[in-house]
């Protein structure tokens, strides 16, 4: 299996080199050349196995032997799981008119827990091998900076520098970064939005000196190989609601930065058969690109009560548009350097028009709240807003005889009865991680053991406070060896 940039400039890259790497070097983003196929009946041989066989099987459809043998993957993957309170790791439950993924039941009660600890483990190992440190460079909402810190607890090839934005982060994701007690992890709690470090990061990325003297790695959802893993969680909870593999399910994705979607879109272009509803906040690139075909970012970043949905700057769609365009790079190119240019790009028709497994909505701050008190009310579930922005969508396109449902569903075109029957909302945090929003609609936190072990734990963070000079800071700490064991 080798790997292809999304704007055709390399191919033939490696599945390790694809894993220590972050852009591809023409600035587009990796791809498996060829995608490999599941047939019906392959899926069908699936249904019965734990969360770790069925990822270890479709993990061995994307790296070839002679670079990981089926023994190595075996010892790397051995437990990964085994900090889960969930025995089946990811819990699929009926609620009302959906499914729910529950696919937080890992460490720090997020769905991230799915693939970065996987990540962790599989670059460590290469990294040993070839006699490596390497840094992870994490600019993050909220979510990936405490998932990453803990996957590379105890590594020693690995450390972890993360920064923060401590005006939108909960209090809950802020001490689950500053409180690890850590020795591997450098945390920087920062004055501005994620997407003011999302750009820094992309600079000090493009330095290929600074990148290849110290081994730079990002965690974030652009990895291809964090996607890779995406899309095995929805084989698995496909197989979950549908073992015979003999219908159409559709899943709803809280969506920011499309690395969980572009997943669940690789998973549908491989022949399993489910429709992503990409849901998302006000920031709503991805449902303009693709009920509009307006590609462009937003004037400002709008802060809501799912802060892991709150990019303007959607990096994975460009995988999105590169399947939804069957691979055309040349094409995908033009978008994406116009867009790079002007910030704003309109879409070849095509993109919109024929991407059928592809729904999009868009879900404000009022209707996030109103859906988790609503979904309290009639069924005593509590879901985090972020769930909760999938939710709503998902709950009227399993119930609406219209069209759309009134959040005005882009993206579907057939009559309500050609529509899926099975409908599962992701449910990508524990509930328990956002105390204060649930309080604001009344509904109950449920208790989480790891929440109350984080009260009292003495806290360490650095500060980068308005005007300062960031990439400088950053820069100078990723030339130290601050953090390595
Ligand atoms: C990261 C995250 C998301 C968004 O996932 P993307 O892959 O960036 O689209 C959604 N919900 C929660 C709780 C997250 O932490």
């Amino acid at each position: 299996m080798k790997y292809c940039s999304t704007r055709g400039g390399v191919k033939g890259v490696s599945f390790s080199e694809v894993l220590l790497s972050n852009y591809a070097p023409d600035g587009g983003l990796y791809v498996p050349e060829n995608l490999p196929r599941i047939g019906r009946e392959t899926l069908r041989s699936w249904a019965a196995l734990g969360y770790q066989e069925l990822l270890q099987e479709i993990f061995s459809l994307f790296v070839s032997p002679e670079e990981l043998t089926p023994q190595e993957m075996q010892s790397i993957f051995e437990g990964v799981f085994d900090g889960f309170d969930a025995p089946d790791v990811l819990p699929v439950v009926k609620v009302g008119p959906v499914h729910v993924a529950e696919a937080w039941h890992g460490p720090t009660g997020v769905f991230k827990d799915l693939t970065l600890h996987v990540l962790a483990r599989l670059s460590n190992h290469f990294l040993e091998k070839r006699g490596q440190r390497a840094t992870i460079l994490v600019s993050t909402t909220g979510d990936t900076g405490g998932t990453a810190i803990r996957s590379v607890q105890g590594m020693k090839n690995l450390r972890a520098i993360v920064a923060y934005p401590r005006r939108t982060v909960s209090r809950v994701q802020e001490l689950q970064m500053t409180t690890t007690g850590s020795e591997n992890a450098v945390v920087f709690s920062h004055d501005g939005i994620s997407d003011d470090l999302d750009l820094i990061l992309r600079n000090i990325f493009q330095d290929g000196e600074l990148r290849k003297r110290h081994t730079l790695l990002s965690f974030n959802s652009i990895h291809t190989v964090r996607v890779l893993l995406n899309a095995v969680h929805f084989v698995y909870v496909y197989l979950r609601v549908a073992p015979e593999a003999d219908q159409s399910v559709l899943v709803s994705v809280p969506t920011g930065g499309v690395g969980n979607a572009a997943g669940g879109v690789m998973a549908a272009e491989m022949g399993v058969p489910i429709k992503i509803l990409s849901a998302v906040n006000e920031n709503d690139v991805v449902h303009r690109a693709f009920t509009l075909g307006d590609f462009s970012i937003a004037r400002a970043q709008i802060p809501t009560h799912a802060p892991s949905l709150d990019s303007n700057l959607p990096h994975n769609i460009e995988r999105v548009f590169y399947f939804a365009l069957n691979g055309d790079a040349a094409a995908l190119k033009r978008v994406m350097e116009d867009f790079e240019q002007t910030q704003k790009s309109v879409l070849p028709g095509k993109i919109c028009d024929s991407f059928r497994h592809f729904l999009t909505a868009s879900v404000n701050k009022e209707q996030c709240l109103e859906t988790m008190k609503s979904v309290w009310r009639e069924f005593g579930y509590a879901v985090c807003p972020h769930t909760a922005v999938a939710w709503k969508p998902a709950a009227e396109y399993a119930t609406s005889t219209s069209q759309n449902g009134d959040v005005g569903i882009g993206g579907e075109t057939g009559p309500p009865a050609e529509r899926c029957k099975v409908v599962v909302v992701f449910s990508t945090a524990s509930p328990a991680k956002f105390p204060e929003t649930l309080s604001l609609v009344s509904v109950p936190v449920p208790p989480a053991a790891w929440v109350t072990e984080l009260a009292g734990k003495k806290e360490r963070k650095l500060l980068l406070d308005k005007g300062g000079d960031w990439e400088g800071i950053l820069r100078e700490t990723i030339a130290s060896s601050q953090g390595f064991l």
